[in-house]
This record gives structure tokens, C-alpha cells and sequence, in this order.
């Protein structure tokens, strides 16, 4: 059966479901294709939301375990149910990916349950059998784990993120391959669980594109909570043995080999673009040499009428950058201008404490030959988190020597995550440092040293450091 649409949207993950549900309340006739079972895509069934869950479920479970005493708290016996801890996940999952389902009722989207291809512009074909047609088609199909070759993921001992998401016992060890924002929020939860979880990245450092400054702090702090690191290290082989899995790891340095054990291996080397069985070759469409669709400003791809947007497209793999762009192309396909600023596209690892970070690292601005001023505050003189004996970290403003302008901003601290927001908002609106510290905030809030690492940056002085 054919049905006609004016956009037809491939995928319902945060970049597909988004761009249909704002292309409908902006009265185009919308339909969305997810093959998955469930909607809300990597994000929602196997992404953000279910490694949030476990993350804040770990992090209750190990505070019970370490630091409830020193609040007056006593509790005698604490234990792990982790079968119940997976199901309170798999409920948030599922009342989350329900919520779209929802959401796609409530705004008159037509939402198909099957795999797409894309024959020619225009035209979209349903493994089911059904036809789509629109003028305008969006690729929003997001991406999968990327492997290691030679090693085979069988979610059992070898696993990806989704393996790791949902383990039904404690591994007594866990090596994971990958030093970046998945794998060190994988380790924590584990670890937090009671693995011995190692750590083996490539790079010389974690989270090789951070500031660094942040990422050693990070470090420094995550092996005070137990997490090992292999930097400047590759995992070469794994072998199964009646022990477990036996890897060998190599120096990137001094081709040095030597020998690691451990009961399960997380392989978290980032991720591919999923373009897979859509046609693109025989449509012409374009990719880049790592497999992303390549797009215009207005996300349309090579060939007119069919654009992408996500993970699938370049540009950080966040659920938030692709939901900007979802909104932004539905506000292109009805006419309207395009907004998204993707330089200001903050980046948050949830591990405790978090790290958030937006606009240029300091080497960034020292290659760039850019002058500015650093203006850093520690959470040890701020009053909120130290009550809450929760003060490790720090926030670091980089503003422009001369102008004052906000140029990055990098937090590492207890809710960082939720305090970027104020210097997304001021670096989109070309806030400067003396802004942010000019803006009353609130006693006794963490983003109290927000103000003062502002204050600190535009050459006013912080009144508590
Ligand atoms: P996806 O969410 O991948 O959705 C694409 C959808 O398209 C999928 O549901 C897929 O089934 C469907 N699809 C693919 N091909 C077809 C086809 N041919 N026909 C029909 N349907 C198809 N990001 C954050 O911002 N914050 C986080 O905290 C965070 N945590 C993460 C934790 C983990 C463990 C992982 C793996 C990812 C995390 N991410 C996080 C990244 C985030 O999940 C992705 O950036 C985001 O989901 C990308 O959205 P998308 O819409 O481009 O693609």
C-alpha cells in the first residue's frame, strides 16, 4: 500500500523523532520509520537513558556504602540487588520510549514499525511491504558500536555498551577498551558495583579531546574511587580460557607486549554511522571516508530532497546536537530560518563527579594563538558542596584577554552537568566573563562558583577565593 506524506523521517532516535514531532506541529504530514520495537532510538533504549539509570542507581548504592556515615547516617547491612536495579532501568526505558509513542499520537505523526530503504528520491519502501512517499525524506538513522577486528562481541564476556547495560551479575573484573565518555561512565557503574574495572586507552590521555586539565583531574579522581588506567596502550589479541578472557595488550610507545586477565572485556572505541541496507550508494549519496552522510547547512544531502541529521551526519554523537538539528531542519522544511550553533554543543560525562564542558579547551586557544584569561574556582571553597560533602572539582572559565568574551567554560563537579547550561546560554548570546559574575545567582548554590571562576576571568576578583 502506498501512502503520501510531505517528510518522511527514517529512525526515531533523539535526531528522528524530534524533527517529525516539530515538522507535524509546524502542519507538515509527517511519518516516522523505526525499525526497533520501541522508539526513542540508541538514546533512549540503549543509550543515555538506561546508562543514567544505572548510573545514579550505582552511585545511591555506593555512597550508602562509603560516605551515608559521615552524614549521621548508620546502616548496618547494605546489599546489591541487581536484578532489581536492572528492572528499575528497563522501567524507565520503558515508560520513556512509551512517552513517544505518545507524543507521536498527540502531534499527528504516522508512526511505521519496520526497515526502510530508500529506492530513489522521494520514495521510501517498508520491509513489510508498504510504500512512503514525500518530497522530502530525512536520514536520521543514528549509528552502532564500533568494534575492534578480530574481536567478536558476543555480550556475554565481550560486550559493547548495550552488553554492558545489562548484566545479570557482577563480573569480578572488567577490562574496558576506550577511555572516553562511555567507557569511563561503564566503569564507574561497575566499579561502583564491585569490579575491578581497568581502563586501556590509545591516546596518552582519558577523553582525548578535553581540556586537559580536566581530564587529568578526572582521572586523578576516578582512581581514588578504584579505576585503573592503561594509557598509551592497545588491546592487540583476546583469548577465551577456562579462567576468562586473557588479552594482550601493546605500548603504543615501545611495542612493548604484556598479558592482562579478566572475566569481561567492554569494547568502547566509539561509533559507526548506521547507513546499512538504505541504498544510499545507488542513490548517489555521498559519505565521508568515515562513513557519515555528508550534508549541506541545510543537512541536505547530495541528492536534493533527502537529508540527514544525528549521529549519521558529523559532528559530536550527542543526543542533544541531534535534536537541535531535528528541530532546525523541520524548521527549514517549513520555511523558517535555521538556527543551531554547533560550536556550542556541551558535552557532559556522567560519572561522579561530572564533567561538563563547552566551547575551546585552552590548548585549543593556545594553538589558535588566542589571548586569554583563566579564571578557576574550587568547589572545596564553595559553600553548597562542601555541605554536601560532595566539593571535589573545579570550574575554569577561559574568557578573551581583551574583549572578555566567553570563549570556553569546563567544570568538573558534582552536578556539572545541570551548571553548563548557564554558560551555554551566555556564550550563545556573546556573553563575556564579567556577565556571568554580574549575574545575581543563588546562596548557597553550586553555580555560586560558576560566578566566582567568571568573576576570576574578567580580572574582578572572586570574593571567596
Ligand atoms: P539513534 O538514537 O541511534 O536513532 C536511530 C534510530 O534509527 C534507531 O532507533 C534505529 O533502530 C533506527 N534505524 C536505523 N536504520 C533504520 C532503517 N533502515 N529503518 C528504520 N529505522 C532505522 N548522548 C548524550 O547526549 N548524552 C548521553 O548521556 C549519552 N549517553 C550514551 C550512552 C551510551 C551507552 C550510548 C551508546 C550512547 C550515548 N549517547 C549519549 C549518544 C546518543 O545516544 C546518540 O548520540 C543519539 O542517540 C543519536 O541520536 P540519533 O537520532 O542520531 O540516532
Amino acid at each position: 500500500m502506498t501512502h503520501k506524506f510531505d517528510l518522511i523521517v527514517i529512525g526515531a532516535g533523539p535526531g528522528g523523532y524530534v524533527c517529525a514531532i516539530k515538522a507535524a506541529q509546524l502542519g507538515l504530514k509527517v511519518a516516522c520509520v523505526e525499525k526497533r520495537e520501541t522508539f526513542g532510538g540508541t538514546c533512549l533504549n540503549v543509550g543515555c537513558i538506561p546508562s543514567k539509570a544505572l548510573l545514579n542507581s550505582s552511585h545511591k548504592y555506593h555512597d550508602a556504602k562509603t560516605s551515608f556515615h559521615t552524614h549521621g547516617i548508620d546502616v548496618t547491612k547494605i546489599s546489591l540487588n541487581l536484578k532489581q536495579m536492572m528492572t528499575h532501568k528497563e522501567t524507565v526505558v520503558g515508560d520513556l520510549t512509551k512517552g513517544i509513542a505518545f507524543l507521536f499520537k498527540k502531534n499527528n505523526v504516522t508512526a511505521f514499525k519496520g526497515t526502510a530503504t530508500i529506492p530513489s528520491p522521494g520514495s521510501v519502501h517498508l520491509d513489510s511491504g508498504e510504500i512512503l512517499t514525500a518530497p522530502a525524506i530525512v536520514i536520521a538513522t543514528g549509528s552502532v558500536s564500533a568494534t575492534i577486528p578480530g574481536i567478536t562481541i558476543d555480550e556475554k564476556t565481550i560486550l559493547s555498551s548495550t552488553g554492558a547495560l545489562s548484566l545479570t551479575s557482577v563480573p569480578s573484573s572488567m577490562v574496558i577498551v576506550g577511555g572516553g565518555y562511555i567507557g569511563l561512565e561503564l566503569g564507574s557503574v561497575w566499579s561502583r558495583l564491585g569490579a575491578a574495572v581497568t581502563v586501556v586507552e590509545f591516546a596518552p590521555g582519558i577523553v582525548p579531546a578535553m581540556d586537559r586539565e580536566i581530564a587529568t583531574e578526572l582521572q586523578r579522581i576516578l582512581e581514588k574511587q578504584g579505576l585503573k588506567f592503561k594509557l598509551g596502550h592497545k588491546v592487540e589479541t583476546v583469548e577465551t580460557t577456562k579462567e576468562g578472557l586473557s588479552l594482550t595488550l601493546k605500548s603504543v610507545a615501545t611495542d612493548q607486549l604484556e598479558t592482562l586477565s579478566s572475566e569481561t572485556l567492554l569494547v568502547s572505541v566509539g561509533r559507526h554511522p548506521c547507513t546499512d541496507g538504505l541504498g544510499l550508494d545507488a542513490l548517489g549519496i555521498q559519505r565521508t571516508s568515515r562513513g557519515q552522510i555528508e550534508v549541506t547547512d541545510t543537512f541536505e544531502t547530495t541528492v536534493p530532497g533527502i537529508y540527514a541529521i544525528g549521529d549519521v551526519i558529523s559532528g559530536p554523537m550527542l543526543a542533544h546536537k541531534a535534536e537541535e538539528e531535528g528541530v532546525a531542519l523541520a524548521e527549514h522544511l517549513a520555511g523558517k530560518p535555521i538556527i543551531i550553533n554547533h560550536d556550542l554543543i556541551p558535552g557532559v560525562i556522567y560519572t561522579h563527579p561530572e564533567v561538563a564542558t563547552v566551547g575551546s579547551t585552552e590548548e585549543a586557544l593556545k594553538e589558535s594563538g588566542t589571548p586569554y584569561n583563566i579564571g578557576k574556582f574550587s568547589f572545596k571553597a564553595n559553600a553548597r558542596a562542601h555541605s554536601m560533602g560532595d566539593d571535589s572539582g573545579f570550574v575554569k572559565v577561559l574568557a578573551h584577554k581583551t574583549t572578555d568574551a566567553v570563549l570556553g567554560v569546563h567544570i568538573i563537579g558534582g552536578t556539572a552537568g545541570n551548571l553548563i547550561a548557564e554558560a551555554v546560554a551566555v556564550m550563545t548570546y556573546g556573553g563575556s566573563a564579567e556577565d556571568i559574575g554580574r549575574i545575581c545567582h543563588a546562596h548557597p548554590t553550586e553555580s555560586e562558583a560558576l560566578k566566582e571562576a567568571a568573576l576570576m576571568a574578567s580580572g574582578l576578583k572572586a570574593i571567596h577565593a
